[in-house]
């Protein structure tokens, strides 16, 4: 975060990530740009995966890294069986499966009214997370800054610092996670090369305003960089709220890498297919890295998420509607359990203040949750740089990605912090 009255900064070593400046090696920037080395230089496991070897060790329930508990769609899984059995189990072409590729443009045509040219404009990748590392990679130069949301999804630290990028982000403020558009503004800068929007928003599970998009765009145009969007919430969405792609507001388009992936649309969380679509020309630098980073994935399963992308829009309606519900019920229970409660429009997360139970740093309570109520969570301080993390101490992040039952379960343990 760039502090409020200082000037735009003018060279690298004034951004967070100064790894080219300290001569950090490449896993080292990558380790600092997501917040794992610790002060020693030792590498810590991220969030997601310490949480999970928590939750397994003290057999609690695990709200902690999104994945959902039950299978996606009958049609989805047999369609990836039947792939395997048919014989689709050599290298896939790089680009992406032709049937995919199809399905994904006619995905996009389909829901936003975006046209692509699926031979060109497409790019099937191993998840949004090659999808993310690969256009970073493409485009980021030592030095050259990246603008994202903070709270922000580690990878993107991760990978900006990998590329030598200096990471610029703007604060989501209050309950309500609202951009200041001042600050949106001052992250904006000549050397301001690319901008990660993550929208659903992973950890707060807000969406952008139609403002701050324009805002956003505006300021991109005029800096003249790139816009990445990180859309793999795009169906789970709440209350009627409809997703906006940043590729559909006027004259964004081509600048615009759109990134989505089949896991949490489809319960598959493991198969890792994810896209990106935008200008051929864009595409085809992206296809230059991601070719040398997995070459190609997942022959039986991009068919399969094919066919997902093709189901009817009762079964995308009904995801929305039943884990708005999930939402509903874990958000009731973290509230009688005490915490404050802010609101979720999207994604599998609840953020939730333990403050007024008396907790001002979560990621201690983090870390005794499994002990006081047989419930993990994650810190928000994991997903912010130290300046906001102090802001952010007392946030956590709930996944309500689970079963009723299991919910209802961590609702009723997550009681006992209140007596
Ligand atoms: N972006 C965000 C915001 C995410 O929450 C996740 C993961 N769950 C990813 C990217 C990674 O997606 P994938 O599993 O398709 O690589
Ligand atoms: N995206 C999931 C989360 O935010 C899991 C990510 C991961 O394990 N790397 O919880």
């Amino acid at each position: 975060m760039r502090h409020l009255d200082a000037p735009a900064p003018s060279s690298a070593a004034q951004g967070y990530g100064d790894g080219i400046m300290t001569h950090q090696a490449p896993w080292q920037r990558a380790a600092s740009g997501a917040m794992l080395l610790d002060h020693d230089g030792r590498l810590a496991p991220t969030i997601f995966a310490e949480m999970s070897a928590l939750a397994t060790a003290t057999d609690s329930i695990n709200l902690g890294q999104g994945f959902p508990d039950e299978d996606g769609p009958d049609e989805v899984l047999a369609a990836a069986h039947e792939a395997m059995r048919s014989g689709l189990n050599q290298y896939p072409p790089g680009r992406g499966m032709p049937v995919l590729l199809d399905a994904v443009a006619a995905h996009q045509r389909r829901f936003y009214g975006i046209d692509l040219d699926p031979r060109r404009e497409v790019l099937v990748t191993a998840g949004a997370t090659e999808a993310l590392a690969a256009t970073i990679l493409a485009f980021v130069d030592r030095g050259d800054e990246v603008v994202t949301l903070e709270p922000f999804y580690d990878a993107y630290g991760a990978v900006i610092g990998l590329a030598g990028g200096v990471h610029v982000t703007v604060p989501l403020r209050g309950p309500e996670s609202s951009v200041d558009p001042d600050e949106l503004r001052r992250a904006f800068g000549p050397r301001t090369r690319l901008v990660v929007l993550n929208d659903p928003h992973n950890p707060t599970g807000s969406v952008l305003d139609d403002a701050t998009r324009r805002l956003l765009l505006e300021l991109a145009v005029e800096h003249d960089a790139l816009v990445v969007t990180d859309e793999v919430y795009e169906h789970l969405l709440f209350d009627g709220v409809a997703h906006v792609p940043l590729a559909t507001l006027p004259g964004a388009a081509v600048r615009t890498i759109t990134i989505s992936s089949g896991g949490k649309t489809f319960n598959t969380t493991g198969w890792k297919i994810g896209w990106l679509t935008g200008p051929a020309e864009l595409v085809d630098r992206v296809v230059a890295v991601k070719q040398y980073l997995t070459f190609v994935n997942g022959s039986v399963f991009q068919p399969a998420i094919a066919v997902g992308l093709g189901l009817p829009d009762a079964y995308f309606d009904g995801i929305a509607r039943t884990l708005g519900h999930k939402r509903d019920v874990l958000s009731a229970g973290l509230r009688r359990a005490g915490f404050a409660v802010r609101p979720s429009v999207g994604s599998y997360f609840v953020v939730a203040d333990a403050a007024p139970l008396g907790f001002d740093d979560a990621a201690d309570l983090c870390r005794r949750l499994p002990e006081l109520a047989g419930v993990v969570g994650v810190p928000i301080s994991a997903f912010c740089h130290p300046a906001f993390a102090v802001e952010q101490s007392s946030l956590v992040r709930f996944a309500f990605c689970k079963r009723i039952d299991v919910l209802e379960r961590a609702s009723a343990q997550l009681a006992s912090l209140s007596v």
